[in-house]
């Protein structure tokens, strides 16, 4: 006797069939912090949504607003309540990323950011990357399969004709709670072969392969891990002008993703 038809799983497959092979029409940004954030607003004329769809009182911010073909929300996890700083680091980012899939329910998440790059990998101030595959660097547990799932290694989504016709770099990414670097952690950045180190990729990978939304992230350098700079000095000095390179590239990525659908990135 044949087997019963699972019409439920066949619908599942041709709808995530039809997902990458229809164009691109909403994009979530996920973006740590307003100086990042601001240039691609008013490069997109954004504007900021007053009635929130998220939980009263999160800091989040959503700017949204139509490009061409495109539906466009960058979302910034807004200034910490009590110290007024932007909300940096992994905990932020991944809520922020999930409750905003679950809203916006994008076919394209892109993670901009700056972060800081290795000379001796080929990394120089102001380099534009699109990242090939994230990890995180500060989570160690020395326990079999559980060290790798500290690790979290992930494929981005791979993107190879925007790397054939953007002038972009290529490189993996280490992701950490920590702008500085401890000796642990920078042989665990070797040991992730990354080229730049950042403190939200690989938390909003985690979530983006959860959910099941394909996910690019694109990380411009603001200070050189490996140079004889103090890392905070170098980052504030350069924040600003690698924030508009930033947004050079993320708007010539969106130009490039405007009516194209994910298979054909
Ligand atoms: N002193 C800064 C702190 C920002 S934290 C301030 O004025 O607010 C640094 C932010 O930039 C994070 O969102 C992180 O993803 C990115 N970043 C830039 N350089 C980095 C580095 N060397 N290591 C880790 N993250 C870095």
């Amino acid at each position: 006797m044949a087997p019963p038809h699972d019409d439920s799983k066949l619908e599942t497959a041709d709808e995530s069939l039809s997902a990458s092979n229809r164009p691109i029409s909403t994009v979530l940004i996920i973006i740590a912090m307003q100086t990042e954030a601001l240039p691609l607003v008013n490069k997109f004329q954004l504007s900021q949504a007053v009635d929130s769809v998220f939980p009263k009182g999160v800091p989040w911010v959503r700017y949204h607003g139509t490009y061409k073909d495109l539906n466009i929300n960058i979302m910034w996890p807004g200034k910490d309540a009590v110290l007024g700083v932007d909300s940096v680091g992994t905990v932020s980012s991944s809520l922020l990323t999930y409750a905003s899939v679950q809203t916006l329910q994008p076919d394209l998440i892109i993670n901009a950011g700056t972060a800081g790059g290795f000379k001796a990998k080929g990394a120089c101030i102001g380099d534009v990357f699109l990242v090939s595959e994230v990890a995180f660097h500060d989570r160690r547990i020395p326990i079999p399969v559980f060290d790798l799932y500290g690790v979290g290694l992930r494929q981005t989504c791979s993107t190879p004709n925007i790397l054939k016709d953007l002038n972009l770099k290529v490189g993996k990414l280490s992701t950490g709670d920590s702008l500085d670097m401890c000796p642990q952690d920078e042989s665990s950045i070797f040991a992730n072969d990354a080229t730049v180190k950042d403190m939200e990729g690989a938390a909003v990978a985690y979530v983006a392969d959860l959910l099941k939304v394909p996910a690019v992230f694109i990380k411009a350098v603001t200070d050189v891990v490996d140079g004889d700079k103090p890392t905070t000095e170098e980052f504030l000095e350069n924040l600003a002008a690698v924030a508009a390179a930033l947004e050079q590239a993320v708007a010539q990525v969106i130009d490039y993703i405007n009516g194209k659908c994910i298979a054909e990135l």
